[in-house]
C-alpha cells in the first residue's frame, strides 16, 4: 500500500514526513491519554509509534484492504505503547536501585505471553499479544541505541547483545506470531 502511494507521489520524502508527522501526533494524543510528560517516555513511545507503523505495513499487500489495515493498526496501538512502558516497571515495583533489571529488560514476559497463547487462533488478541511484544522489543531496541546498563550483565557488548538480541526476537516473533492468524481471517 505504502509502496503503491511512494511510487505515484513525486514526492516520496513528503509522504514520509506525513507519516512522521501523523506518528508525532498520534504519540502527542497517547501521551496525553496516560498523562506521560517526560522527554524519555515520549522519545520511547514515538519510537514504538514509527515501529508499528513499519510493522503493519508489512502485513500490506494489493489483496489486503486498507480498512483492515488501518483497523489493525488502531487495535495495536494502546497495546504497544504498554509494551514500551513495560521494562519501565521496574523502577515503580522495585525502586531506581533496580532499574534495568533483566527480567523487566528483556523479552522474557512476552515470550511466556506467547507460550501461554500458543493455541489461540483469533485475529484481534493475537493482535493486542503481538503490538505489546512489538512494543516491548522497540523499547529494547532503542535502549540498545541509548547504551543502556542492564544489571547484573557485565560489560557493554554483553548488555548490548542482550538488548539487541532480546529486542529482535520480540519483534520476529510478533510478526510470526500475527502473521499466521492474520491469513486466517484473510482466507
Ligand atoms: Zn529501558
Amino acid at each position: 500500500m505504502l509502496d503503491g502511494i511512494l511510487k505515484k507521489s513525486k514526492k516520496p520524502i513528503l509522504i514520509l514526513a506525513g507519516f512522521l508527522l501523523v506518528a508525532i501526533l498520534l504519540n502527542y494524543a497517547v501521551l496525553e491519554l496516560f498523562e506521560q510528560k517526560s522527554f524519555y517516555r515520549a522519545a520511547h513511545s514515538l519510537v514504538g509509534i514509527i515501529m508499528l507503523m513499519g510493522f503493519v505495513y508489512t502485513f500490506s499487500s494489493k489483496d489486503t484492504s486498507r480498512f483492515k489495515i488501518l483497523t489493525l493498526f488502531l487495535v495495536a496501538l494502546i497495546p504497544c505503547y504498554l509494551g514500551t512502558v513495560f521494562s519501565d516497571l521496574d523502577i515503580k515495583f522495585f525502586g531506581i536501585g533496580s532499574h534495568r533489571n533483566p527480567v523487566f529488560h528483556s523479552g522474557i514476559v512476552f515470550f511466556i505471553l506467547l507460550f501461554v497463547a500458543r493455541r489461540l487462533k483469533s485475529f484481534l488478541p493475537a493482535a493486542i499479544i503481538s503490538a505489546f511484544g512489538l512494543g516491548l522489543g522497540s523499547h529494547l531496541v532503542w535502549d540498545l541505541f541509548d547504551r543502556a546498563d542492564v544489571r547484573w550483565i557485565p560489560g557493554g557488548t554483553l548488555d548490548s547483545l542482550w538488548l539487541g538480541i532480546n529486542g529482535l526476537l520480540c519483534i520476529l516473533l510478533a510478526r510470526t506470531f500475527l502473521k499466521s492468524r492474520f491469513k486466517k481471517v484473510e482466507s
